[in-house]
């Protein structure tokens, strides 16, 4: 809990989540089946803030879709390289620890292939990028990639109060994206044709109609989640190479207030 009173308190900080435990209202969602355990051979488009909103959102379902011929493309709009209180750490060398941090959750998770991509913007300053620059660059990625399902932060009616500034602006522009990429009249490109994404599912959901049981995968999340060793303590007081894992507590309380302390996760399925 302190981390998060520390994350309150230091906004540009990007990669922890506000207290969210209020947002859910967990009694009336059902747990919906597993719509990911028999999928094969598609492309997954994974868009995510900072390198570690995938896998507190979206861990368990990305361990279910592991293997099978699936191919993972994650999209990092920032660097995540502001997403600390190490007073000798810098920002370029942030940088590329969480690049290697996030490779080494993919690695985890069964997707040693995943191919990363990372946008560049800088760390809680998403909102002063142009807005039409960041969709044209969405809009085309998609278009390119043609991904049978994306993943991306929900934008739904109540995302406003709750997310960090990067999450408010990719949960949008993301969206916006999703939508131009269909009509091949609105940024248009040579060589790329539009493309309409067949399946969505958005997470930090405050209108989840999925509830995943990721039960029989969360220690893999967990371990995934735990590669993110800069975002935890100690490392993220004082950063060094050979540090410890971050504690089973830490890790779960960037988890449980998502969903109720539940071993699920939630989405918003269109
Ligand atoms: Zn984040």
């Amino acid at each position: 809990m302190r981390r998060k009173l520390l994350a309150a308190a230091f906004l540009p900080v990007g990669a922890v989540l506000l207290s969210t435990s209020a947002l859910f209202a967990q009694g009336g969602i059902p747990l919906g089946g597993n719509p990911f355990q028999g999928w094969n051979d598609k492309t997954i488009m994974m868009f995510s803030p900072h390198p570690d909103d995938d896998i507190i959102g979206c861990g368990g379902a990305l361990a279910f879709l592991g293997g099978r011929g699936n191919r993972l493309i994650v999209v990092y709009l920032t660097n995540g390289e502001k997403g600390t209180f190490d007073p000798s750490m810098k920002s370029v060398s942030l940088a590329r620890i969480r690049r290697q941090e996030a490779a080494a959750a993919y690695r985890t998770l069964g997707f040693a292939d995943a191919q990363l991509i990372w946008l560049g913007y800088h760390d809680g300053e998403l909102d002063f990028a142009s807005a039409r620059e960041l969709r044209v660059r969405l809009t085309h990625l998609i278009r390119r990639r043609r991904p049978d399902v994306v993943f991306s932060l929900d934008p739904g009616l109540t995302y406003y109060r709750y997310h960090y500034r990067d999450h408010r602006t990719t949960a949008l522009a993301v969206a916006d994206a999703i939508g131009a990429a269909m009509w091949p009249l609105l940024f248009p490109a040579q060589g790329i044709s539009a493309f309409r994404v067949p399946d969505v599912f958005y997470f930090y959901t405050a209108e989840p109609n999925l509830k995943l049981d990721i039960s029989s995968v969360y220690e893999r999340k967990l371990q995934a989640l735990a590669q993110h060793r800069s975002q935890f303590p100690p490392a993220n007081q004082h950063y060094s190479a050979q540090g410890p894992l971050p504690s089973r507590s830490d890790l779960e309380a960037l988890i449980m207030p998502l969903t109720g302390g539940t071993t699920t996760e939630l989405f918003r399925h269109r």
